[in-house]
Parts: structure tokens; sequence; C-alpha cells
């Protein structure tokens, strides 16, 4: 069974809705016409879900064109402590966004086409605006980075377009993730229907995989030389490196030569990471499924096994190391969920789906422990007394309260431990 309630996308949890307009830029896979609402907290899956990459208003509607909602979601994590990385990803206009202060590890993506261009609901000016205020003006910092996507054919992935956007990065100390176009048969459509003649790169096709030809990722790659910026082909890369994480948290570093880590600024990071892990004798982990740690020379990665991916690279099939053996079949999002809390890769066969088994999520005791737990840790004063830890306990008990649950249990519950210490049981 699969958990329908809560969104997952390769590289983020998903909290947010879906809008009735955006920018309408036209090479975006997401068309509006399916509405979403995802509101669920991480947490309130599985506690270790705290740790979780999540994206905020990434479904169809900018988050800076829903700013209320977009605080809202913010202000939610916040008060439930989240700790991974909260990424707002945005073409929109970063003033409209109040330099107010979160508790939270905040990433502002700023996603731009690298050029103007009538494909595109952004512009440079914007681009160029966002930075600058985040660099300069803002009075809360947060992280934040440039999100060059698409690169499209013949369409913005000149040399000229792209050391224009290095140079930008250049000034704005912002790192650069970078990725092609994909493209679902719906969009395929639309592109027919609108007379939209993107092209994919040589010897690709249009689909999942967001492939720019190597010569357009050398210009990156040379670019990113000539000025001493950071670019990444993953944003679970960037975001890794933004935010101080001990290596990529997608675990991309099992396609060393694809995702080309001998020029990443994270490689030692991610190469440690790698070392630790395969001398270490753990043999079993915090994951909801049977499994064993496994060592493998050349395992091949399962959607190239399948078909489901028809342009693998070598390294697709000569995956190296220890990973994660799973018997049963899970979902995709089971697979990235456990390579955001583990580092391991899986080998296991899965079923594509924005959904996690429900074998994640924990049973309501448990549920409730954690949130006592919490809301303790999450005290921000130094001297109290125990008014203060009854006070704490019940905001944290008070969501759980029901008419079987009720606050004379815990009251009962209360007494009796006393009594179990003070000799009056
Ligand atoms: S070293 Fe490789 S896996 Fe690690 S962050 Fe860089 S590109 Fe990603």
């Amino acid at each position: 069974m699969q958990l329908t309630d809560s969104c997952f996308t390769k590289s983020f949890y998903m909290m947010g809705q879906s809008l009735k307009g955006c920018l309408n830029c036209s090479y975006c896979r997401l068309t509006g016409k399916e509405q979403s609402k995802y509101e669920k907290l991480p947490s309130s899956i599985n506690p270790l879900f705290r740790q979780l990459p999540v994206a905020v208003n990434l479904f169809y509607g900018d988050p800076l064109l829903q700013v209320e909602k977009t605080i809202e979601y913010l202000r939610a994590l916040e008060a439930d402590n989240h700790k991974g990385p909260v990424i707002i990803i945005t073409k929109g206009e970063i003033w409209k966004f109040p330099d107010i202060k979160f508790d939270l590890d905040l990433h502002f993506a700023f996603s731009t086409f690298g050029i103007n261009s009538k494909y595109d609901g952004g512009s440079l000016r914007t681009l160029n605006a966002n930075l600058s205020s985040m660099k300069n003006d803002r009075i809360h910092k947060y992280q934040y980075s440039i999100e060059f996507r698409p690169v499209i054919k013949g369409i913005n992935d000149s040399q000229e377009a792209i050391e224009n956007i290095v140079k930008i990065a250049k000034k704005y100390d912002a790192p650069i993730g970078f990725c092609g176009l994909q493209v679902t048969p719906e969009l395929a459509n639309y592109f027919k229907e609108n007379n939209i003649n993107f092209e994919p790169y040589e010897g690709y096709d249009f689909g999942l995989k967001k492939a720019v030809s190597k010569e357009v990722e050398d210009i990156f790659y040379n670019m990113s030389e000539k000025y001493n910026v950071p670019v990444f082909r993953k944003t679970s890369c960037l975001i890794s490196y933004s935010h101080g994480l001990n290596r990529d948290y997608n675990a991309h570093y099992y396609r060393p030569n694809e995702m080309r880590c001998s020029k990443c600024v994270m490689n030692n990071t991610c190469k440690s990471f790698i070392q630790e892990r395969d001398i270490s004798e753990v043999t079993s982990l915090n994951i909801p499924f049977k499994h064993t740690i496994i060592n493998k020379d050349k395992h091949v990665c399962y959607l190239f096994k399948s078909g489901v991916c028809k342009f693998a690279n070598p390294d697709c099939t000569n995956i190296k190391g220890k990973l994660i053996k799973i018997e049963e079949r899970i979902t995709s999002s089971d697979v990235r969920v456990i390579k955001w809390l583990t580092g391991y890769t899986v080998d296991c066969e899965f079923d594509e789906s924005e959904f996690i088994s429900d074998k994640w999520s924990v049973g309501k005791f448990a549920q409730m422990i954690d949130s006592i737990k919490n809301q303790l840790e999450s005290i921000q004063y130094t001297n109290g007394d125990l008014s203060d830890i009854g006070n704490e306990i019940g905001i944290s008990i008070a969501k759980h309260l029901t008419e079987d649950n009720n606050v004379n249990d815990f009251i009962h519950g209360v007494k009796h431990g006393i009594s179990l210490i003070d000799g009056t049981h």
C-alpha cells in the first residue's frame, strides 16, 4: 500500500498547493490542469523525515505568486523543528517576500532561462534584482543559488548565454545548477499544438532524462573554472554543497563520471563519505524494509534494466560499492527516501511513483513520543520549572487528544509514575 497524501519528486519532499495560473513558461512540464495540494508535515509520517529536503510550492504556481501560503508552510515546518534543507525555487520577484527570520535551513533557488525569451516567464532583470537583494539588501540571510534550466538545444545554450549567467553568479556569489529539458507526453503534445520546435540533443530523445550534450556541459565546466564559480549537474548536489552536508543527499556519487565528480567542489566530501561507508561494519539501517547490506562491483541500475531509461551512461551499468539489497518491490520514492536518509543506493525492483509505501508511517504511540521529545528539544529558554515542562508537554499532547485518549489518562499516568517513585503506590 502507498501513502497517497504526501508527494515526493526526484529531489524533494513536496509541501504546497498548485494555482490556476503561473508565469506561462512554454517548456514547463506542469500544466496546472491537475490541481495539487499536499500539506502534511514530513515528520507526521515518520520523525526521521524531519531530516528530509523539502520544496515548498513547487507545483504549478510559483512560490512568490502565493507568498502568504509559502510563508504559512515555512512557519509550519519551523514550528515542527524541521532540520533538513527547505527550498523555494522561484522565478518570481523576491521583493514580494518579507525580510523576516525563519528558524529553518532555508534556500532560495532563482530559476533562470539564461536569456530573455518568449518561451520564458522570467527575465534576466528579475534574476539580477533577486540576487542583488539576497547579497546586498536583506538583513536575514539565507542560502541562495541560480538554477539554469532547462537548457535547450539551440535556444539558450550558447557560450555567450552561459558565460553571462556564470558572470552574474560570480558577481552575487551564487553557485549554479543546470539541466536539460524533461518532456512528458502531454508536454510533447503541447509543443506540437503550439508549433514549439524544441529539439533534443543528438543521441537523446525527449523523456525523463534531462540531458544536455557533452559540448554544452563542457562550456559550463570551463566557465566554472574560468570564473571560479561552482556548477552542478544535479540540484541535490548544489543544495548539499550550499548547506554543508557531508555528501550529496541523492547519492549521485555512485555515477561519478556522468556527474563529473572530479570537477566538483564537493568531490572530496563525497569521497570521504564513500570511503567511510565502504569500510563501516554496519549490517542494518533504520528503514522499514527487510534488507541486507551487500558489496557489488558492477551493479546495473534498475531503470536501465527494466527499459524505463533508454539513454544510460556507462556509469549506470557499473555501480560499485556497498548497496542495500531489498527483496520486496517498492516505489521509486521509497528508493529516494532511502538514499536521502542513508546515502546508500538500493538494489531492488521498484515502480515509478510519487508516493512512498505505507511501511514508513509510524503508529500513533510513536508519533506522540516524538511530538513530546520534539517540543522539549525545541525549548529556547534555559531557566524554568516543572510548570514550564508541563506546559510544553501540554502543547505537544493537545494535538493527540481524543475521547479514548484524553487529558485525564495523561494526568493519571503522571500520578501513577510519581507514586512508583515516592512510595505511595
Ligand atoms: S562529488 Fe559528485 S555526487 Fe558529490 S556533490 Fe559533486 S557531483 Fe554530486
